[in-house]
């Protein structure tokens, strides 16, 4: 048979399962093989060399040239002997994808041989020719040098034979071209801003970092079927289908046991993800069918977010080898569950303490309630631009819809915490303390064990899980730096003014533990707003968050509009976070990859509509009016073709409506495509343009319930969501 579905359908019988190699009985004994980490350089490098490194990484001192030559003769002697015959310097431009250019350490020499190279220079600094990453406008078309520099926080490693060097990408000028350069500036703020507040409790802290730990939500598609599906493979998601009988309604895949398959991709994935130091330690199946879910154990932010960026590539090269594509799409199938990335946040002191846990004694409790009031704070002040930084047009899909957290931010603490923090609001704090004693008991006890902490809301977008805050929005496709670079600043500068805010009760005269708590009081008061412990996905609360005065901003382009505010405007420029040069080029970025994206769904659907959809239904039409008048030429009558006949006439008013509303939405990119202003451009995309989409999707849905089952050319949702 021709028809390119029914081939895809025939290549999957023929499936066997790849076995999965593992390199050692245990994990321990192959964990991060291809990683030059710590261990990896103390062994190799001259101590002086180690400790610049450490240094390097720890205090963030620049890397003398001398060193970097040394780390990179190490570096290269330790890559060769894996089998490595290449380098890259591997970023993450604006694209959201990360980049590599691949050198070879080779180099001919005058006598006719050649051997291998790599200097201290080609660590630090490279020149990618940037022309063609996403600026907004910063790098001039003359001036299109931009540069990587390797970002020594974050260890290099070997992935097909290539030693690849995390860096950070910046123009020519110094403006950030990437997520890692802001990322790594908002951990500095924060680290001085919580150094600074810890003091009040403990001067032994000296450094305060991020911690994340990112679930990643995935779908799994058989590759055949993923090619038989231009939508698919042009757009990561499916445009047209209609819902499988069966699809999540008898909620029988959460947790549910592993397909075989499926089981030998996520063993080869752990274990490709295990070598290159990737700690990777849950793995589930999900809500919808072919949904799995995989969670590593929590790291240093900046090496989080680089390990799922690693990971998300990792995944898609493994997926291929077992005859799987991997959709990272937000929302591949409507009507099912989309994906996220939940971000598992909290701040860790050099001393190892979790600043968001509880602590055993009222001392420790004030700690926790310092900086777990001031998160709630700081998401309350700046809503709106945690609400940009997770904005794509593909978690409009999520955002909203009814089984992702909606687009409304607010925070839900679990019973528990509300009533300490109602607790404190209410009480009060007697002004001039004398005895300490009579301070502690203002200070309501805090469980150590949170009941909430399992039976938690499900449908809020920032929860506090126990001992961690989880953002859920985030978009399964996403880079994480985005949403964290904007987390971990705000509760800088929240917990900067929370400093100053004490230190002027201080200098009043008020006694240090007591000023903390009317600060954190007041704190309290002025964000109650942004908790909610209801259902997110429920009318009810838009209406409340509504009357609240919160933000329910549904699309991209609007919702982007805050970072150009000028409250955002202020903390980005106090703090040194963007300029506001590239504050506007972010934004521009982000609204051309918006309208961009719909554009290409567009034509997508446009093309598939017109030369696969209404072509296969005519055939089948054409099919049925031969066999019509087949019968009347029987000399039967109208009667016994009666059902044809209606099949006949539906199909050809759905093809006629298809046919319309294509011309029309093409007229509609058209007059689209010539509005120059990119945030008018990017609304009248998403107002005028991806309206058609449902309009049509609904007709070539139609068609696909009315025609003969052997002529649709699409694999069906039956056939994409089920695992053979
Ligand atoms: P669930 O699906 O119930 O939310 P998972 O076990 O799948 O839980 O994921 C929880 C994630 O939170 C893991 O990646 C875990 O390492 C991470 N996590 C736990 N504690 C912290 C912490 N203090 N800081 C950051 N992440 C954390
Ligand atoms: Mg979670």
């Amino acid at each position: 048979m021709s028809n390119i579905r029914f081939q895809a359908l025939q290549s999957i019988l023929t499936r066997t399962i790849p076995e999965v190699k593992i390199p050692a009985p245990k994990i321990s004994e192959f964990f991060a093989a291809n990683v030059f980490d710590k261990k990896k350089m103390k062994e190799l490098l001259s101590t002086e060399a180690f400790q610049g490194i450490i240094n390097s990484i720890e205090k963030g001192e620049t890397i003398p040239r001398d060193l970097a030559e040394q780390v990179a003769s190490a570096m290269k002697s330790w890559a060769i002997s894996k089998g490595a015959t290449h380098y890259t310097h591997w970023f993450q431009p604006l694209t959201g994808t990360t980049a590599e250019k691949h050198d070879s350490f080779f180099e001919p020499t005058s006598d006719g041989g050649a051997i291998e190279i790599f200097s201290g220079d080609a660590l630090a600094q490279q020149e990618p020719d940037a022309s063609s990453f996403p600026s907004g406008g910063i790098r001039n078309t003359f001036e299109a040098r931009g540069y990587t520099a390797w970002d020594p926080s974050s260890p290099a490693f070997i992935m097909a034979r290539t030693l690849c060097i995390p860096t950070v990408f910046v123009s020519y000028t110094g403006e950030a071209l990437d997520y890692k350069v802001p990322l790594l500036k908002a951990l500095s703020v924060l680290d001085k801003a919580a150094v600074d507040v810890c003091h009040y409790f403990d001067k032994g802290i000296e450094k305060v970092n991020a911690s994340l730990g990112i679930e990643q939500e995935y779908f799994l598609v058989d590759i055949a079927l993923f090619n038989a599906r231009p939508d698919l493979y042009l757009t990561g998601r499916t445009l047209f289908g209609h819902m499988s009988a069966k699809n999540q309604q008898l909620e029988d895949h959460y947790f549910g046991s592993i397909p075989e398959r499926v089981y030998a991709f996520m063993q080869d994935m752990e274990t490709e993800s295990l070598l290159l130091g990737i700690p990777l330690k849950t793995r589930h199946n999900e809500v919808a069918p072919s949904q799995f879910e995989c969670a590593p154990i929590y790291e240093e932010i900046n090496l989080a977010i680089d390990h799922n960026q690693l990971l998300m590539d990792l995944m898609d090269r493994v997926a291929k080898r077992h005859n799987f594509k991997v959709l990272l799409h937000e929302k591949p199938y409507a009507g099912i569950n989309g994906s996220g990335k939940h971000n598992n946040w909290s701040m860790i002191t050099n001393t190892g303490k979790n600043l968001l846990s509880p602590g055993k004694t009222p001392k420790n409790n004030l700690m926790f309630l310092t900086f777990f009031v001031n998160t709630i704070k700081a998401v309350y002040e700046h809503a709106d631009l945690l609400r940009a930084s997770i904005a794509t047009v593909n978690n409009d899909h999520r955002l909203g819809a009814n089984e992702a957290p909606p687009a409304i931010i607010s925070i839900f603490l679990g019973s528990q915490l509300t009533e300490v923090l109602d607790e404190i609001e209410t009480s009060r704090i007697s002004k001039k303390v004398k005895d300490d004693a009579l301070l502690w008991q203002g200070i309501p006890k805090i469980p150590q064990i949170l009941k909430d902490n399992t039976d938690r809301n499900r449908t809020s977008p920032f929860a506090f899980t126990g001992n961690k805050f989880e953002l859920r929005a985030v978009g399964s496709s996403a880079n994480s730096a985005s949403p964290m670079t904007i987390l971990n600043l705000i509760v800088a500068d929240q917990l900067k003014k929370f400093k100053i805010d004490v230190d002027k009760l201080i200098k009043k005269g008020e006694k240090k533990d007591v000023a903390l708590l009317i600060v954190i009081k007041k704190y309290i008061k002025e964000s109650k707003n942004i908790r909610f412990e209801g259902n997110g996905y429920s009318e009810e609360w838009e209406k409340t968050a509504a009357e609240r005065g919160l933000a329910n901003i549904k699309t991209t382009p609007k919702a982007l509009d805050a970072l150009l505010s000028e409250k955002s405007e202020t903390l980005f420029t106090e703090t040194g976070v963007f300029t506001k040069r590239e504050a506007h080029a972010r934004h521009e970025i982000l609204l051309e990859s918006f309208f961009k994206k719909l554009q290409i769904e567009a034509r997508v659907i446009g093309e598939l509509g017109i030369n696969i959809i209404i072509p296969s239904a005519i055939a089948y039409q054409s099919k049925l009016i031969e066999n019509v008048q087949g019968l009347k030429n029987l000399g039967l009558n109208e009667a016994t073709f009666k059902a044809q006949l209606d099949i006949i006439n539906k199909i050809s008013e759905h093809i006629n409506i298809i046919k319309g509303d294509i011309d029309q939405m093409v007229d509609a990119r058209k007059k689209a495509n010539i509005i120059e202003d990119m945030r008018e451009k990017a609304i009248d995309y998403d107002e005028k343009v991806k309206p058609y989409f449902q309009k049509i999707r609904y007709h070539v849905d139609k068609l696909e319930q009315l025609v003969d089952d052997s002529i649709w050319p699409l694999p069906k949702f039956r056939e994409l969501l089920f695992i053979k």
